[in-house]
């Protein structure tokens, strides 16, 4: 009997980032068939290949690929087995649809939902970019010719002989699939950016795009079917697997109410603007990543009216 089947059949394999909590984790399940669950960053593919050496694995040996949500960090090395192999490669079929859309169309959206929040022209352009240049970057690592399969909520799959069940959990990215599956004799959820136990994933949803309006209530819809799943253990992305789902979706219901509280009472003290409570959430922080969740915050007060809002100079103002 080797060391695979020793320590059971899921193995983390951790990679550095510079953003908190400073590492991004994917997972190999062993067996006959070994199943890659999401794919690490691009720029890791010297300790992608040592981790997979460590469990006797080179990239050509990945027999199957499951992703649960097309962030960069998730998908990063999917070329890299793709070129050495053939595996299967599962994600969720909200990609399909994304990754089809112009780019030009893309950028006319959340040019218009900058105008209407007040970015300085240079900040709007920037944003732009960015959206294009993620959609554009993450359709080239997750090629969607390459996909096999493209999994839907409610059906369940066969992955490399494991039987999964796709749970949609958007709010942190709009597509995203958690699976819900049995392993090594527990209930197992493969979770990726969902049910981490540091901290709350950021409400990035679609980014700027008009899904903003609907982020929060998406998130919320995600805890809701996570809460109602009864799972023995949990893989994800950043972070420890740990065995208290219920422990985390509550800690993330407090605090997606917690900082839909804070914005209303940024917007009541005087923060009339998306780029104005922003900057106050962010202090020192590096503002880009809250920008999403900001807006978001804000349609979901306007929508609730918590918070009203009108437009002045172009521009959505909001009052309490
Ligand atoms: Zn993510």
């Amino acid at each position: 009997m080797d060391s695979r089947s020793a320590q059971g059949r899921v193995h983390r394999l951790a990679f550095d980032v510079d953003w908190p909590p400073g590492h991004v984790a994917c997972y190999v399940v062993d067996g006959p068939e070994p199943i890659l669950v999401d794919a690490a960053t691009p720029d890791c593919e010297a300790a992608f290949r040592d981790r997979l050496a460590d469990l006797d694995l080179e990239p050509g040996d990945v027999e199957h690929v499951l992703v649960t949500h097309p962030h960069v960090d998730h998908i990063g090395q999917v070329p890299t087995v793709l070129a050495e192999g053939d595996p299967t490669v599962h994600a969720p079929a909200g990609v399909r649809e994304r990754f089809a859309r112009d780019p030009d169309d893309l950028a006319a959206r959340v040019r218009r939902n900058c105008v209407a929040a007040g970015f300085p022209d240079d900040q709007r352009e920037t944003a732009v970019e960015m959206a294009v240049d993620s959609l554009e970057r993450d359709a080239a690592l997750l090629e969607p010719d390459r996909v096999d399969a493209w999994l839907a909520a409610g059906e369940r799959a066969t992955v490399g002989g494991l039987a999964v069940e796709p749970v949609h959990v958007p709010g942190h990215q709009a597509d995203h699939l958690s699976y819900r599956t049995e392993i090594d004799g527990e209930t197992a959820l493969l979770a990726g950016d969902m049910g981490i136990e540091p901290f709350r994933p950021v409400v990035l949803h679609d980014g700027l795009d008009d899904g903003h309006r609907e982020a929060f209530d998406a998130f919320d819809d995600a805890l809701d079917r996570l809460a109602a799943l009864d799972v023995d253990r949990v893989y994800p992305g950043h972070g420890p697997v740990h065995d208290d789902l219920a422990g985390v979706v509550e800690r993330d219901r407090r605090s997606l109410a917690d900082r839909l509280d804070g914005v209303r009472d940024l917007v009541a003290d005087g923060r009339a603007t998306v780029p104005g409570v922003a900057m106050a959430l962010a202090g020192d922080r590096d503002v880009k990543y809250l920008i999403p969740e900001t807006m978001s915050a804000l349609a979901h007060l306007e929508r609730t009216d918590a918070v009203t809002a009108g437009t002045v100079d172009g521009v959505r103002r909001y009052e309490v």
